[in-house]
């Protein structure tokens, strides 16, 4: 599996340890798009998208199946952000309260603010993970709007208990909406929520800039989407009309082929993989001086975080990475969690092709910028 899915893309230029914000495209993805865009300067751009409409159908037939909902429950966006966006500003209710996690993404939250929803917070463990005994209570005394939450989230390599979320969830009737944007291609998404959005950058590998947006028909016809006006698409299903602007076409269908991809290698295997990327990279990141790895190490994603112990400017660490040893990691800094995360640490996200060899290469790389580890080290 690794060697399959490491010959399918281009050779790294170093080491990416950055799934998380951005896989590695495969050739197949990449050339899908590039034709794509070819055949737009050939026979036009309308009559290519028209073309390409069976591609994309089996785009968001994938993403349907990875949600557990149908291609008719799936349209394409921008981005995760972006799906956000369009469903709450499209969300029927008056009383805008939505529940969400400390750890709730930063970002998400200034969308929920921007669409004029007043946040209450769900109680978790230490780690920021949902306690569902005390879901139940909270879903009773004081019910929100809906509950949001990150299935697994940007600072910290940990999945919520999804399952029995969305069974209390739904045994009060309390809709649920997931951020799948690290969980799609990630880990098992498809656990009946209401509405469910990803990105394709991350798990999945496709082209940036597209997005997904996976909603069940009954909620999906009680939303009021802002734009376009409602007389102007009276015979099109309420969701269709969110898609309906203008789009990188290309993109989607080098995400579709993605998503192709992705299903052919079998998303079990794949999870599975993942999760084993995850305990080889704390394994090997678990005593390194300076450093102290957040995540419990069977933790079953591939995100491990670290946290600096002695004092480490994990902004700087990041720049030297790329710059001495052309390793990319990300900085996931307080803004992407503002309730819950304190400092910045650092975040480590291989895709399922990662050796040994390139984590303890990393670990070495690491040591050696680490300010406060012994001159011996530091060679
Ligand atoms: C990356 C990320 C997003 C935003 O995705 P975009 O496609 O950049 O809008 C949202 N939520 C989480 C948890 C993320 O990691």
């Amino acid at each position: 599996l690794a060697r399959r899915w490491r010959d399918a893309r281009p050779a790294v230029h170093g080491l990416h340890l950055d799934s998380a914000a951005c896989s590695r495209q495969s050739f197949a993805a990449i050339d899908a798009a590039s034709l794509h865009a070819r055949r737009e300067a050939e026979v036009g751009g309308y009559v290519a998208a028209q073309a390409a409409e069976p591609a994309l159908a089996a785009g968001r037939a994938a993403v349907g199946a990875l949600t557990g909902m149908t291609a008719d429950d799936v349209v394409f966006t921008t981005g995760a952000s972006h799906a956000l966006d369009l469903l709450l500003s499209a969300w029927p209710d008056e009383r805008r309260v939505i529940a969400c996690v400390p750890g709730e993404f930063g970002p998400n939250l200034a969308v929920m603010a921007a669409n004029g929803f007043e946040v209450v917070l769900l109680p978790v463990d230490s780690l920021g993970r949902v306690v569902v005994e005390d879901l139940a209570g909270q879903l009773v005394a004081d019910a929100p709007s809906l509950v949001h939450l990150a299935v697994v989230p940007s600072h910290r390599g940990i999945v919520q208990p999804l399952r029995d979320i969305a069974d209390t969830c739904h045994e009060y009737g309390v809709p649920l909406v997931l951020d799948a944007a690290q969980g799609l291609g990630h880990i098992d998404c498809a656990v009946a929520a209401d509405g469910v959005y990803a990105t394709s950058r991350k798990w999945l590998a496709g082209p940036r800039g597209v997005g997904v947006l996976a909603v069940r028909p009954d909620r999906a016809a009680s939303l009021r989407p802002r734009l376009p006006p409602p007389h102007w698409v009276t015979d099109i299903p309420v969701l269709r009309r969110v898609e309906l602007g203008e789009a990188n076409i290309a993109a989607r269908v080098g995400f579709s082929v993605a998503v192709a991809e992705y299903m052919a290698y079998g998303p079990a295997s794949l999870r599975a993989r993942l999760a084993d990327a995850g305990r080889l990279t704390r394994t090997v990141l678990s005593d390194l001086p300076g450093w102290r790895v957040v995540e419990p190490g069977d933790s079953p994603t591939a995100i491990t975080t670290l946290a600096p112990t002695r004092g480490a400017d994990v902004e700087q660490v990041r720049t030297e990475l790329i710059a001495r040893h052309a390793i990319v990691t990300t900085v996931a800094g307080p803004d992407r969690a503002p309730f819950e995360l304190a400092t910045p640490v650092l975040r480590v996200s291989p895709q399922v092709d990662v050796t040994a060899d390139e984590l303890t290469t990393f670990a070495r790389a690491l040591s050696s910028l680490s300010p406060h580890t012994s001159p011996a080290r530091r060679v």
